[in-house]
């Protein structure tokens, strides 16, 4: 009998372990992963939806194309995680495991920010930047506010390209003048690992007159006005969020995280169950929440399963790196290269904006597609 991996999730770790496994071990196991969605689309599709006109149908992958040997992809709502005995309800039944990984990502809580729902746009769902399109189009003066509703967050820098994509739409639409752009963040700068990436987004923030606001947080949205937590508040006629982040509903309902997320040995990706593992922006890695650090712990748990599996020694630990790709706006894009956990200090080496960077991430995507999808 081949051993059982079940995989919860289908973004970046679950795909990317489901992968490795099949590569390496093809049908000598049986990998099972589950996702209550049709497909796949990546998380930087949210500001292509937002600013270029982008619909959601054209950036999905579907599932349905994922022909991989001992693989199999269940569409399936997950209900309940028994971790301690590896099992798992959906909707469809339950599912036993040798191996589980924990690949869920992260959940949005709009209730925490009170008024978000009702008054303002949050961008960082897929349905919520496909709707915020709308007022964006429609905004041409007055007040717009980006606001961070909490830390951490997913893609630190994605608040800040969306700040500056605001500016250069509103620049081209010719009404740049009428409107103000304040961008509110709880972090000290808007990449704190890489102080030279904050320093040349804080600088194009002033070329474009966007007013920055860091060390502050949005906790109440009313009609036309925010209210930062020092008490001010601000006036708005365009809000868009990002809501505070938890763990799924799910995760948390099964007992399953301390201090909101699955805690992990951040260089094994184990949690305290045995056979149990978790990866990306479930997890508490000692990591940014990206898709380049769910991917490159999925990488882990895949080499520690195939050594396992084949008898072998100890696979490498997580070195915490990765490169993020940062829209700068008027089409450059700029990379910071993450360094968490391999040195004595977290590090982030900036490579400037330019359009060969631009290239190398529309690279990045296609590389993850034909990989994931054989598209
Ligand atoms: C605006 C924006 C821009 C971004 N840009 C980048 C970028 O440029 N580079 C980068 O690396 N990252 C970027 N990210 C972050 C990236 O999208 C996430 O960090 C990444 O997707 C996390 O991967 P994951 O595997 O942990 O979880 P996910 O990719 O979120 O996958 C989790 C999966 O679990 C499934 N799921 C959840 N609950 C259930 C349930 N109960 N039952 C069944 N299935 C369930 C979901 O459907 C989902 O498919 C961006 C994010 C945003 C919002």
């Amino acid at each position: 009998m081949s051993k059982k991996v079940v995989v919860l999730g289908a973004g970046f770790g679950g795909l990317e372990l489901s992968t490795m496994l099949s590569e390496e071990l093809g049908d000598e196991v049986a990998v099972t992963v589950i996702d209550r969605n049709d497909g796949f689309s990546f998380g930087y599709s949210k500001l292509d939806l937002m600013f270029r006109g982008t619909s959601l149908d054209s950036v999905t992958l579907p599932y349905r194309e994922v022909a991989k040997p001992g693989v199999r992809l269940l569409k399936e709502e997950i209900t309940a995680i028994d971790a301690r005995n590896r099992s798992v309800t959906t909707d469809a039944g339950t599912h036993e495991a040798d191996f589980l990984v924990i690949a869920l990502g992260a959940d949005y809580d709009l209730a925490a920010t009170p008024g978000l729902a009702e008054h303002g746009n949050e961008f960082y769902s897929f349905k919520g930047a496909e709707r915020a399109a709308g007022p964006i189009a429609d905004f041409d003066s007055g007040n717009a506010v980006i606001g961070v509703c909490g830390a951490p967050f997913k893609c630190p820098p994605a608040p800040s390209e969306c700040a500056l994509m605001l500016s250069d739409q509103l620049s081209r639409r010719g009404v740049r003048d009428q409107c103000e752009i304040t961008f509110v963040l709880p972090l000290p700068s808007p990449v704190p690992p890489s102080p030279e990436t904050s320093t040349a987004l804080i600088s194009e923030f002033e070329a474009r007159g966007i007013r920055f606001m860091s060390g502050r947080r949005p906790v109440k949205l009313d009609a036309g006005e925010v209210t930062l937590d020092d008490g001010s508040t601000l006036p708005f006629d365009l809000f868009l969020g990002v809501p505070k982040h938890q763990a799924p509903q799910v995760v948390i309902e099964s007992g399953i995280t301390e201090d909101g997320y699955v805690t992990v040995d951040s260089a094994t990706l184990k949690t305290k169950y045995e056979g149990v593992y978790a990866v990306g922006d479930v997890a508490t890695a000692g990591v940014p929440k990206a898709g380049v650090f769910a991917e490159g712990a999925a990488r882990v748990v895949a080499r520690e399963l195939i050594a396992e599996l084949r008898g072998g020694g100890d696979a490498e630990p997580f070195d915490g790196r990765g490169s993020c790709y940062i829209e700068f706006g008027e089409d450059q894009i700029a990379r910071v290269d993450i360094d968490f956990l391999s040195g004595p200090e977290k590090s982030g080496v900036f490579n400037a904006p330019s359009l060969e960077l631009r290239d190398e991430k529309d690279e990045f995507g296609s590389s993850r597609k034909a990989r994931w999808f054989g598209l």
